[in-house]
């Protein structure tokens, strides 16, 4: 048994100033973080629980047309609220897709951008693992790799994000709301979580004692719900992380492009956007030829880490498949298996 201290402040600021102390850990719902500290993976010397902070709470649409998101708001909270699964509906696909109900109703906003990596040595003290014990070395080299990334990735590290949410997040240019002991700050989702380069244990901008207090969505990225889907190809149905997924979505004028997002999961460290399949697209036809064109300006630079060369064409394909969905039109409701490349309407060869 760790000793660590527990803390409930029942303010931002107070939070702040007690996880500003060395060796503090934010605790939320902890779907992640205490199954990190019963296997030892993770030893906080303080928790500071953050769980009943109130003001972090809520669903608020802007004056802007933008919408805000508390980071307390638990993901399925926010998959079913009907305002925005209409306007963000790749979002609540994506929300939807991930972990189990029960995990859906506990998890939070805030816990999602933040959860750990799910590199199976990591999570194993016996491991050598640069993420967990900086300079010890990457058992998954050379090890069971197949699911490791195929972007972004260094000797240091060649682990994934596992985040579904994340995903369209990026596509859509979220913003991410941070408070810290220097003050408030905002950063784009896209630049908030880091590729490992040569220190993999640093995943995300936030400094010691920052805390993440909301999510934006602007309010252009609402243009895009008649046309946006997420796909997520997994090992099994439900409850499991993607092998890799996509998030696509379009804005068609007079049968042409005339905006496209894409972004993979499953692939890098960190949610991957991928600009130049976008600008690909822009102006182009929706059909086959341009969507594998720009799934292949979206894995250009791609790699294998190990035993994983089959997740570029892999990844290309659900790219390709994800904007052949997007294209063919939001469907009113959500499909019985979100995000499932055989959802109905599916190209099940393309
Ligand atoms: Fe650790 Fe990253 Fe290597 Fe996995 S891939 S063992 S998380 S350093």
């Amino acid at each position: 048994m760790n000793r660590f201290d527990y803390i409930r402040p029942t303010t931002v600021a107070e939070a702040v100033a007690a996880a500003a102390m060395p060796g503090s850990a934010y605790l939320a719902a902890g779907t992640n973080l205490l199954d990190l500290m019963k296997g030892g993976v993770v030893r906080p010397a303080r928790l500071v629980d953050v769980s009943r902070l109130p003001g972090l709470d809520g669903i608020e649409s802007l004056p802007d047309g933008g919408l805000r998101i508390g980071a307390r708001v638990r993901n399925a909270e926010l998959a079913h609220d009907p305002d925005f699964s209409r306007r963000f509906p790749a979002v609540a696909e994506a929300l939807l897709s991930g972990a189990s109900a029960q995990l859906r109703n506990a998890a939070t906003v805030g816990g999602n951008l933040l959860q750990r990596t799910r590199c199976a040595y990591f999570y194993d003290p016996a491991s050598a693992c640069n993420k967990r014990d900086p300079g010890a070395g990457c058992d998954a080299r050379g090890g069971e790799n197949r699911l490791h990334a195929v972007l972004g990735w260094s000797e240091h590290c060649i682990a994934t994000h596992p985040s579904d949410f994340c995903v369209p997040l990026v596509a859509l240019d979220a913003v991410v709301e941070i408070e810290g002991p220097a003050g408030r700050r905002e950063v784009a989702l896209e630049e908030f979580h880091r590729l490992p380069g040569e220190t993999p244990e640093r995943e995300s901008v936030l400094s010691p004692g920052e805390l993440v207090v909301a999510l934006r969505l602007p309010a252009e990225a609402a243009r895009f719900a008649p046309h946006a889907r997420y796909v997520k190809l997994r090992e099994r149905t439900s409850y499991a992380f993607a092998v890799v997924s996509a998030a696509a979505a379009l804005r068609i004028e007079d049968g042409v492009i005339a905006e496209a997002r894409l972004s993979l999961g499953g692939v890098a460290l960190k949610p991957w956007r991928a600009r130049a399949a976008e600008a690909a697209l822009s102006g182009a036809r929706p059909d086959a030829a341009s969507f594998r064109r720009a799934a292949e300006a979206a894995l250009e630079g791609a790699r294998p880490s190990g035993d994983n060369a089959f997740k570029i064409e892999l990844a290309r394909r659900i790219a390709a498949r994800a904007l052949a969905l997007a294209a063919a039109g939001t469907p009113e409701r959500l499909p019985a298996l979100p995000a499932s490349p055989l959802a109905p309407g599916a190209v099940l060869h393309g």
